[in-house]
């Protein structure tokens, strides 16, 4: 089965106002098995929505409003399917006592111009809103919703349990696996893996997140054997370079090891200025394993805190494979992390270039450091840095527990 979603609001089109019930929806068709061919985004007027809708028809067995339900003038969505229906708008002598006693309740008056929520097109079955005025209606398969979010999903749900039994649904739902994945570039994502991907009964999709990408399978619960067997030769390409299946993001699966061998994590940043540690106390029930995020940013702080050799540093300098080292090593915890980079944008040499980072890594006794240069503003060189440290936790984590 397949609908088609017309959203309507003239801010929504000139980008005063951002479209989430289009999300909304669709996550909860999906549950019934309806998938969305398109949506449509249209202004507060009659003559476009009569349009949307008659484009909508031709494509999709159930057509979705939101939007231009409640008592203004821009609110024309339920005049728009009466004329494009031809039959006439009419109200309820029973809805209209209802929303009155709604009105007196919050003890606002009730206007001539209210009379419009309740309005609904001859023949439509009409749907109560609970949570706000306007209601809802179905009619020759059109439904129509406010556009308020939290009063659509106090109606959606109603309407799909409502229109599932009456057209008597076989629901399949639609079923979705995630991979996240880190350190692999999209072209060669698809390259190792295109030769999995020829069911034509599953979607593929690579999302670009700031993490990394998604790699993103969608087919029908019916279908669940088939995407599992994809997705285990997907594991069998990648390894590890799949942080997380169930949407966890890697300070999280970072923080689940830590809880798992009840180790505790300290961190000790210079150019990325305490953006790690935010990361990590981000993750709620960090406090049990996170120890300390010192920001040693001089040289004198690393000398101080950390214990780093001067020689180290006049010989070596502050962003370097050995300070990184001995920064790492500076931590009094089971596991360590150590950040000292040229984030830039000046700075830079042609030995030590803007985006040059070293990452000091422990897990107890096992020290590694890793060099990277990353591109970007100052922003994306700290951003990268601070996810590439995670990433590599995590496996440095995963080599003590084989
Ligand atoms: P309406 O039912 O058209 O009176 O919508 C009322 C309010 O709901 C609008 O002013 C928006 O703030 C919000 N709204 C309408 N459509 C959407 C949408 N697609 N996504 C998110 N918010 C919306
Ligand atoms: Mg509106």
């Amino acid at each position: 089965m397949k609908a088609i979603l017309i959203l309507v609001g003239t801010e929504l089109l000139n980008g005063g106002m951002l479209d989430t019930n289009s999300i909304y929806m669709a996550e909860k068709l999906n549950s019934y098995g309806i998938l969305i061919r398109y949506k449509m985004v249209v202004k507060d007027d009659i003559e476009e929505i009569k349009t949307a809708v008659n484009l909508a028809k031709k494509s999709g067995d159930l057509v979705i409003i939101s939007g231009g339900l409640g008592p203004t003038i821009d609110d024309l969505t339920k005049q728009a399917i009466a004329r494009y229906l031809d039959k006439k708008l009419i109200i309820d002598e029973e809805e209209l006592i209802e929303i009155k006693n709604k009105f007196k309740q919050k003890n606002i008056k009730f206007l001539e111009d209210n009379k419009k929520e309740v309005e609904k097109v001859e023949g439509a079955v009409s749907f109560e809103n609970k949570v706000g005025m306007a209601s809802g209606m179905y009619i020759s398969g059109i439904a129509c919703f406010p556009g308020v979010p939290r009063e659509l999903y106090d109606l959606f749900p109603r309407f799909l349990k409502w229109y599932s039994e009456k057209k008597k649904l076989e629901i399949d739902k639609v079923y979705i696996r995630n991979l996240l994945t880190y350190g692999i570039p999209e072209s060669y994502l698809n390259n190792k893996l295109k030769r999995f991907f020829t069911n034509t009964n599953i979607d593929y999709e690579f999302l670009i997140k700031d993490y990394g990408i998604i790699i993103r399978l969608q087919s029908m619960e019916s279908n669940k054997n088939l995407v599992e067997k994809i997705i285990k030769k997907i594991y069998n390409e990648l390894g590890t370079n799949i942080f997380s299946s169930n949407n966890m993001k890697l300070e999280e699966v970072v923080l689940e090891m830590l809880r798992e061998r009840k180790l505790t994590l300290s961190v000790a940043e210079s150019c990325t200025g305490g953006m790690l540690s935010s990361k990590i106390v981000g993750v709620p029930g960090a406090s049990k394993f996170y120890k300390e995020g010192l920001i040693t940013y001089s040289n004198s702080s690393k000398e101080k805190r950390l214990g780093v050799n001067k020689k180290t540093l006049e010989s070596y300098g502050a962003v370097s494979f050995e300070v990184a080292k001995e920064m790492v090593k500076g931590l009094s915890t089971d596991v360590g992390i150590s950040i000292t980079g040229v984030a830039g944008p000046d700075g830079g040499t042609k030995e030590k270039p803007v985006g040059l980072v070293y990452i000091g890594l422990k897990v107890k006794e096992n020290v590694k450091v890793i060099k990277k240069v990353f591109k970007g503003s100052r922003e994306e060189v700290r951003k990268k840095t601070v996810l590439c440290s995670l990433f590599y936790l995590k496996e440095l984590l995963s080599e003590g527990s084989n």
